[in-house]
């Protein structure tokens, strides 16, 4: 019996080994209990206006002032000169200073206040200013950005873990440029005090420290405004990018019911080659357009077009960055060639130049119609669906039930501070 026992420790111990050791890794990544982040909000300006200053707070910045007999007025304007800062047009000789706000308020850089402090450096002949924030206040700013205030408590509460953990995923990110994170939509947007509300601070509140964890690693917790009927998987979205189990095709029945969730976007011909050659793209009258590369989701990876010019393929995600994410919102998308009328006109052959005479004209004609993109969703399309995730939380869905629907029920949620 007495053996079994020492059995029976030797494998809680060993089995307990391996969660304690996670638990320890969490706390590393986060450094201190709500992790320090840095996010470049100004980036490369040849100013940056700074006001709310605790200057017996800031010891550097004040020694700054006094040494170069700088009025210390509410404003100060940070530009570069010679390679180092200069305050109000006044050298320096610094190349960067922390900046702390005034007790009980904030630090305004460029008339917007944002929590924690800053630091302001020279950044290749410009200057940029850093925040370091704690976590759960980045947070505060971050999810009235990406999702608006009047959703349901529990959708909010869903984007809060979802930023924390993407925040945490992704940190260091930029650290080759000196801080972790940018302020827009290449990590997430950020804009300070001024966005915040309290619904929003509510969710990130009562969600404090909780992330998402699949095979006791972080997951990269992707989300969009809409999926548009299936999320994507993410080798799917990005090829080159590896699988992962919690990234999969997901049915939302939310977007795929919701015929808001479609869009069209028409264009003259004229405009669209205009746009494409300017972008680079060696292209004219389009006569046909054909979608490959089906994805599990439906969504098309390569279009074939074909004209005067030969047939060429794109990457579907091309026409997103030439016409804009607003307008071809996903790539969950269908090309409808059309052609005018005149283009299918009887052809009367009498010589060569006939059929040159025609095929320029057929081009010219081609240019008078319109190419139609008609598509569903916005967004990637990866992991959590923004618009599904509203209407879990409204039909009485829990904020844990939003995250397992999108991320699967392999995933689960841990308190990591
Ligand atoms: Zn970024
Ligand atoms: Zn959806």
């Amino acid at each position: 019996m007495k053996r079994y026992f020492y059995v029976l420790l030797f494998l809680f111990v060993a089995l307990s080994l391996p969660a304690a050791g996670f638990v320890a890794d969490a706390y590393a990544a986060i450094g201190s209990s709500e992790g320090n982040f840095k996010i470049a909000v100004v980036r490369n300006a040849s100013k940056i206006e700074v006001s709310n200053v605790d200057y017996s707070a800031s010891k550097e910045y004040c020694r700054l002032f006094e040494r170069n007999k700088i009025a210390k007025n509410f404003t100060a304007a940070i530009s570069c000169s010679g390679g180092s800062l200069a305050i109000n047009g006044k050298k320096t000789g610094a190349a960067s200073v922390m900046i702390y706000p005034k007790k009980n308020s904030y630090l305004k850089i460029n008339s917007k206040p944002y929590r924690g402090k800053f630091l302001i450096k020279v950044d290749s002949g410009s200057v940029t200013a850093i925040n370091h924030v704690a976590l759960e206040d980045y947070l505060k700013a971050v999810v009235p950005s990406e999702m608006e205030q009047n959703a349901d408590l529990e959708a909010l509460k869903a984007q809060a873990v979802v930023a924390r953990t993407y925040a945490l995923a992704t940190k260091g990110k930029h650290k080759s440029a000196g801080f972790d994170l940018c302020n827009t939509t290449c990590c997430q947007v950020y804009k300070g005090v001024s966005e915040e509300n309290p619904r929003t601070t509510k969710a990130v509140d009562s969600t404090r420290a909780q992330v998402i964890y699949h095979s006791g690693k972080l997951i990269n917790a992707y989300y969009s405004a809409s999926c548009g009927g299936y999320t994507e998987s993410v080798e799917e979205a990005w090829p080159g990018a590896p699988a992962v189990r919690y990234a999969r095709v997901i049915e939302c029945p939310h977007c795929k019911k919701d015929a808001k969730m479609s869009w069209t976007y028409k264009i003259p011909q004229a405009e669209f080659v205009k746009k494409m050659r300017k972008a680079g793209f060696a292209i004219n009258g389009v006569d046909s357009a054909r979608l490959y590369d089906k994805t599990r989701s439906g969504r098309f990876n390569t279009v074939e077009m074909k004209g005067s010019f030969g047939t060429l393929y794109y990457s579907s995600e091309i026409f997103r960055k030439v016409f804009g994410n607003n307008n071809i919102r996903s790539s969950f998308f269908n090309i409808v060639i059309d052609k005018p009328k005149s283009v299918t006109k009887n052809f009367k052959f009498n010589g060569i130049d006939d059929i040159i005479k025609a095929r320029a004209d057929y081009n010219t004609d081609l240019l008078n119609g319109y190419v139609t993109f008609k598509g569903s969703g916005y967004g990637h399309g990866v992991g959590m669906c923004q618009h599904g995730a509203k209407k879990i939380a409204a039909s009485g869905g829990s904020f844990r039930q939003i995250i397992n629907y999108y991320f699967t029920k392999e995933v689960n949620i841990k308190k990591i501070y």
